[in-house]
């Protein structure tokens, strides 16, 4: 899918809701004992924070607005712009840089402001044999040799993962191009899928289950999860199907996820 920009006039289009000032860390939980959170919602022209409300009442799921890098937000006053926007409404907000080397252009005071900084590894930089960046979401994504690709992807997670900045949440875990979809099951060993927890859990970082692309799987979750590591859910949707989460709730169940295996952002967020 496309990473849409978020333009300056979602702001102005969402318009200024009337907040009570009631104090409340957050949460529903459902009958299974999990939070109905979507950390990874996108705000476009055509679906503003005033539609994410509307689904947060109607649903009860608490929302996450994430803004890329690039596409918007570029610098500490464009990124602030953005947070003090947000901050009247009962959302928390989070930062998704797309490619390593991207918190040069931010202050450590700015990056304190967001509640929380997502990086998935699906841009990957001479991704094939034809010395391609790979937009790995894209459907017409490009490999020429699977195990090639599987190593080069591997060595991409691990720099996403080991980075030097700041990052709380990966996102997207062990997504694969389209074309080599099918054998996912193959493609990620248990080798290649400790590789990944291993660098997560040294950072402490939480793992995205993904209601799009419906990964990660229920064994590398489990797996992730006996070795401590916490979740979050992430539709990365910016439309109506914000929230719906099924995917994420399917897995959780079936891995026997309760609270005390999700990431919950600090920040204590109003609630209307
Ligand atoms: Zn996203």
């Amino acid at each position: 899918m496309e990473r849409r920009l978020f333009i300056k006039n979602t702001a102005l289009a969402g318009g200024m809701m009337a907040m009570s000032p009631i104090l409340s860390n957050l949460n529903s939980f459902g009958e299974n004992d999990f939070p109905l959170m979507d950390l990874h919602v996108h705000l476009t022209n055509n679906f503003n924070i005033k539609d994410v409300l509307s689904i947060a009442k109607k649903t009860k799921v608490q929302f996450g607005i994430m803004v890329n890098p690039g596409y918007g937000v570029n610098d500490d006053a464009s990124l602030l712009n953005f947070v003090d926007y947000l901050r009247p409404y009962p959302v928390y907000i989070g930062l998704q840089p797309m490619s390593p080397g991207w918190s040069k252009d931010f202050t450590s005071k700015s990056l304190s402001q967001v509640d929380y900084i997502l990086m998935d590894s699906q841009t990957v930089p001479n991704g094939n044999g034809y010395g391609e960046t790979l937009r790995i979401w894209n459907f017409d994504t490009y490999v020429d040799d699977p195990d090639k690709f599987m190593e080069i992807y591997m060595a991409h997670n691990l720099e996403v993962l080991n980075n030097s900045e700041p990052l709380t949440i990966f996102g997207w875990p062990l997504f694969l191009p389209v074309c080599i979809a099918r054998d996912y099951y193959s493609l990620w060993t248990k080798e290649r899928m400790q590789q990944i927890i291993s660098a997560a859990k040294k950072r402490n970082l939480a793992i995205e289950i993904n209601d799009m692309s419906h990964t990660p799987h229920e064994a590398f979750i489990n797996m992730a999860k006996e070795q401590g590591l916490k979740f979050t859910f992430g539709s990365d949707t910016r439309d109506q199907k914000a929230g719906r989460l099924d995917y994420c709730k399917y897995i959780a169940k079936k891995c026997n996820l309760k609270r005390d295996d999700f990431f919950f952002p600090k920040r204590i967020i109003k609630k209307s």
